[in-house]
Formats: structure tokens, sequence, C-alpha cells
């Protein structure tokens, strides 16, 4: 199935409307994370390791509805964290289906059997259980075993209540093509909706970083990944045929770190989903007073090896949008799997990478005792 016809063409729609409003910079996909505590410790994380202040801090109902406005994207990812942990998640689920978005939550399916019934199918809803592979792969990738039945039998009570339902799979350099595509002709028995696929990229904090895929390796495994797969079609991937293109080594694409904004409780995010060199507090303040030129491939060191999806599927989008028939060629023919890749991205002129993540988590802290001091003074006043 993939992604749903009327989500494609309503996205499709907003892209043009931007484009003839002639704005150079426009969100797709807004990732909220509306809490960082999780209740897996996956390696390949780096959400997890804040201080308690800062796993116990919420989004609210209110705030989450007021950055989906803010934002304007078409799309809300609800992400953390596990999202299932935040007891308003239901509200602001519903909130967003009321402003008219497409709505994903990304759960690690632990809680999802017990919570389900706090949600209503809806025809722009979709949950999207993180599997990173088959049993093998993904309780060696979430540190636990177990998880993997877990997430399958969710799939399949949320699949029998009605609900529209994605995986999300991350592959490491340990990932075997011939096992990825056995996973994925396992999922699609299941009769999912979509397969969102990407390579794990090395968030500083994580603390698995020898696992992580560089370039060269990420498009050699997609090729031998697709090649099992006709091209990629035997699959319902839930993103752009030009991405999995690109994972595959056929697109030299720059990140778009503005199509993606991230929410979380620092504010909103600079530059990307995945990472975090700064915070505005408003979403028009991370749009003008970002320096983007700053990040993406070539431009800074941390950016190297990232294909992640949240940096390069609003790339994909803009550009099939702007080229259909490339679009046309990869549905037709599948993801070209041999010959030449296109060319890279020089990296010999970026910045080295700076190390900003403790100042950030003091900064926090010290916000939060303030607000804490704020919150007993008419108490000590009595
Ligand atoms: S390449 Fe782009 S999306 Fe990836 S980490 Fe850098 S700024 Fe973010």
């Amino acid at each position: 199935m993939g992604i749903p016809l009327n989500q494609a063409l309503s996205v499709g729609a907003y892209v043009i409307g931007q484009h003839l409003r002639g704005r150079k910079r426009y969100p797709l996909v807004l990732m909220l994370e509306p809490l960082f505590r999780c209740n897996l410790a996956c390696a390949g994380c780096g959400k997890i390791d804040y201080p308690d202040k800062i796993l116990n801090q919420r989004i609210s109902v209110a705030d989450a509805l007021h950055s989906m406005d803010e934002c304007g994207a078409p799309v809300v990812v609800l992400a953390g964290g596990e999202p299932l942990l935040h007891k308003e998640l239901p509200e602001i689920v519903e909130g967003a289906l009321k402003k008219g978005k497409f709505v994903t939550v990304c759960t690690n399916a632990l809680l999802l059997e017990k919570k389900i019934h706090l949600y209503k199918p809806h025809k722009n809803f979709n949950w999207s259980i993180h599997l990173d592979g088959d049993k093998e792969m993904h309780d060696r990738s979430v540190c636990q075993k177990g998880v993997y039945d877990r997430a399958i039998e969710a799939i399949k009570v949320a699949k029998a209540k009605g609900f529209r339902v994605n995986i999300n799979t991350t592959l490491f350099s340990d990932a075997k093509a011939e096992q990825v595509a056995k996973f994925l002709d396992e999922m699609k028995k299941l009769d999912i909706g979509g397969v969102t696929i990407s390579p794990g990229y090395a968030y500083e904090r994580a603390p698995d970083q020898q696992h992580f895929l560089n370039r060269t390796k990420t498009k050699q495994l997609f090729r031998d990944i697709f090649k099992l797969g006709k091209g990629g079609r035997a699959w319902p991937f839930f993103q752009s045929g030009l991405f999995l293109d690109f994972l595959a080594g056929n697109q030299t694409y720059q990140c778009t770190p503005w199509g993606n904004p991230t929410r979380t409780v620092f504010g909103w995010q600079r530059p990307c989903y995945l990472l975090g060199e700064g915070y505005a507090k408003t979403f028009k303040e991370l749009m003008e007073g970002t320096d983007w030129d700053k990040y993406g491939t070539g431009n800074y060191e941390k950016c190297a090896d990232c294909m992640v999806h949240s940096g390069f599927e609003a790339t994909a989008v803009m550009d099939a949008v702007k080229k259909p028939w490339k679009i046309a060629a990869v549905a037709l023919r599948g993801v070209k799997t041999d010959g030449p890749m296109a060319p890279e991205i020089a990296l010999d002129k970026q910045r080295p990478a700076e190390f900003v993540f403790s100042r950030h988590v003091e900064n926090k802290l010290a916000e939060i005792s303030e607000a804490e001091a704020r919150a007993q003074k008419p108490v000590a006043a009595e």
C-alpha cells in the first residue's frame, strides 16, 4: 500500500502551493517529541541519558497543538522517548486530527495493547511500530529479549481493531541484506500499511557508536536489499521512491533539515531531528534565526555520514514534485541496484564538530529549577 493516495495528493498540493507562494524554506513534517522518557534503553538512541528532571518534562496538550499551528506542516509525527508514556497523548492526537493533520505515532509498542482503547481509527492516523528487523535483529537493537514478539502481537491487535499500522526500521552496520529482505517479506504478510526504513545515525550521545553505517556501506547495503525485492517494489514503503533511490546511491542530495522541524521539551531544535545544536523559542525564530548553511553534508563534520529519512525525505519529496518523471521512473523500474553511483558531496571544507550537549542540559536544568522555585513562592509567602 505505501503512502495513502489522499496523503500523497494532499502533501503534493501543499508543496506546489508553497512553491507558487515563492517560499524558499517550508516544513513538511513536524517531528513532535512530547517527552524524552522511554521504557527501553536502545544502544543506538541518544535520547534517554538525560537527567531525571529532564526525562520528567512533558509538552502539554496546549503547547503541542500550538506548535502544530506555528509550524503549519501537513504531517505530524509524534515520537520521543516513548510517546505512549505521555498521559495526554490521546488528546494531542485528537487535536491534531481535528486540525486536518496526517498523524503518525511512533512507538515501541510495549504499551500499545494496554492503551489502544484510548484511540480511534481514522483515515489520517497511523501507528508506526519500531522494528529494527527480525526477532534476532530487533531484540539485539533494543537490548531486551521478547520486544519483537510483543511488537508483532501489538501490530495484529491494532490491525484487528481497524487501525492503519506501519513499521519503522533503522539498520545498523551488522545488518545483512538477505536477513532484512526476509524480514520485509514477513512484514508484508502481516498486511502492514508501509515500512519506513533508514540507516542509523551516530547520535553524539548514543551509547553504541560503533555500529552506525557510513555512506558507502549504507548505499551498498540498500542496493543489496532492494536487489532482493524487485528494486524495492516488492515491499510497501511509506517513503518517497526517490528517497529509496538516494539510499541506494543514485541521487546526490543535500538534506532539508527545515522540512522536518523538531519540537522537544527544550523548544524548537536546531538544526534538525538528529542534531541538537541549539533551541529556539518559536518556530519563526527557528526558521529565521538558524544559519542553515552551517549544516548538512560537506558543511559540518557531524553531518558527514547522515542519510536519515528525517533529513532527506523532504529533499526527495520536493525533487519528486519538481521533476515527476524521476519518481515515475523509480515506480516503473524500481530502484537501480547496479552501475556507478551518483557523485558524493566533498567533505574537505566541512567545519569541525562542536560539542554542546552538556551546555544545553545545564541550561535546561537551570530553567527547570527556576520554574520550580517560582511555583513554590506563593506557598512560602503564606
Ligand atoms: S545532514 Fe542534515 S539532517 Fe543530517 S544531521 Fe546534518 S543537518 Fe541534520
